[in-house]
């Protein structure tokens, strides 16, 4: 009998316990903006960003509404002017992109290597040739390219790197949490991320002067002295009349759903690791996939799973995608000609206008993903790799016979 696959790929686990009680308890005394608080109270997003910095060993932390709105406002925090370029990989997600054209900048695309990285030699190149001085750099998928390469590269060239950690909240590079290693870092708590309040970010630094001037653009109406993971006012005194408010807070009740996870992220890691290595052991043996090599010094995540088919042609991509569709199991493929669901790439993002990036089509061109929710079990990436593995196998045997794969399943 055919085998299929009945979970579902987007049906993430509920909010903890704790974290409903107390936004039941926001919801009952109303206060829900960060800023309207009853006298001696300390807000729920205060106390929040005070345990985000303490779980990173940051100095400073902002909560944001979304993580593009935390990017935005680490651009803006380090001042990138409208036309400047920026400098970003191409491998990455359209928040990304769209944080950049969000203040006026210009995207520069770099290319990505076949570990799904950025690639070092070229950054150094569009650097070179844009002049540009800063790099938001997409941990894309929770790959992390060599950050002690990247750091020692970006220092030489004196580019300022802002890290989007949407898929490495809770990763860490040799021991040092991910959004650590450049001037500031960014993270998501949107329902697909490691921590989830449906939308909601934050920005990390331990730059005085960059923390004060995000708090500022957030929207602190002149109350940032209720801040517990920002500077003192007196670092805030020459900027507050010169930074502009560019409303974009997290309130008091994504607050409270979020502060109970942050303990449970090292639990979430070991789940996620536990699944994401079955994967690749049922994976292992596949025809023609090439599963993505994890260096020795990151600590990731797994909270969703790539693999390469190089070579494939896109007719029997397509029909691979589509088997696997039919028994149940989810995949996208960055290689598709139409943007669909979450996932577009760089050429679809025309506003950048963006130039072709040879290196990186091609690695596109077989990449797959897919998403690894926490309410599936060991058995179930078991599952789901047979599955993978015998539509590989068939896909190969079409191959073998110049047609395009027919699908497993009838
Ligand atoms: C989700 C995501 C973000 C931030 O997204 P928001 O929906 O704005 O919170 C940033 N970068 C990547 C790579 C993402 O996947």
């Amino acid at each position: 009998m055919t085998e299929r696959f009945t979970g579902s790929f987007t049906q993430q686990e509920p909010i903890p316990e704790a974290g409903i009680e107390a936004a039941l308890a926001v919801l009952r005394h109303g206060r829900l903006h960060r800023y309207n608080t009853a006298p001696g109270e300390v807000a729920e997003t205060a106390l929040l960003e005070e345990e985000f910095a303490a779980y990173l060993g940051a100095k400073y932390c902002l909560a944001l509404a979304s993580g593009g709105a935390a990017m935005a406002c680490a651009l803006r925090a380090l001042q990138v002017r409208p036309g400047e370029p920026v400098l970003s990989n191409a491998f990455t997600l359209a928040p990304v992109p769209g944080a950049i054209a969000s203040i006026g900048a210009v995207p520069v695309l770099v290319e990505v290597t076949e570990d799904l990285t950025i690639d070092l030699a070229h950054l150094e190149a569009m650097a070179g040739a844009t002049g540009s001085k800063v790099l938001l750099l997409s941990h894309m998928r929770g790959h992390v390219c060599d950050m002690d390469a990247l750091t020692a590269l970006c220092d030489r060239l004196g580019v300022r790197v802002i890290e989007d950690c949407a898929h490495t909240m809770g990763a860490k590079w040799k021991g040092v949490p991910s959004g650590r290693h450049g001037a500031i870092g960014c993270y998501s708590t949107q329902t697909y991320k490691h921590m989830n309040s449906g939308e909601g970010g934050f920005l990390v630094t331990d730059d005085a002067e960059l923390a004060a001037r995000a708090v500022l653009l957030s929207g602190s109406y002149m109350l940032y002295a209720r801040h517990r993971a920002a500077p003192p006012p007196e670092v805030f005194e020459p900027l507050k009349l010169e930074v502009p408010n560019v409303s974009s807070r997290m309130d008091n009740l994504r607050a409270a759903i979020l502060r109970p996870q942050i303990g449970m992220l090292e639990d979430r890691r070991a789940r996620w690791r536990a699944l994401y290595q079955g994967l690749e052991a049922g994976l292992a043996g596949a025809p023609g996939v090439k599963l993505i090599p994890r260096p020795q010094h990151e600590d990731y995540m797994g909270s969703s799973f790539q693999f390469l088919l190089p070579g494939w042609e896109p007719e029997r991509v397509a029909a691979f995608v589509a088997g696997a569709a039919a028994r149940g199991v989810e995949l996208k493929w960055f290689g598709a000609a139409e943007p669909a669901g979450f996932t577009s790439r760089y050429a679809h993002w025309q506003y950048a206008n963006p130039a072709p990036l040879p290196q990186t089509d091609r690695v596109l061109a077989g990449l797959i993903d897919m998403r690894l929710p926490l309410t599936f079990t060991v058995e179930d990436v078991a599952r789901i790799a047979r599955i993978l593995t015998e539509e590989a196998a068939a896909a190969a045997r079409a191959e073998a016979l110049g047609s395009v794969a027919a699908p497993v399943a009838d």
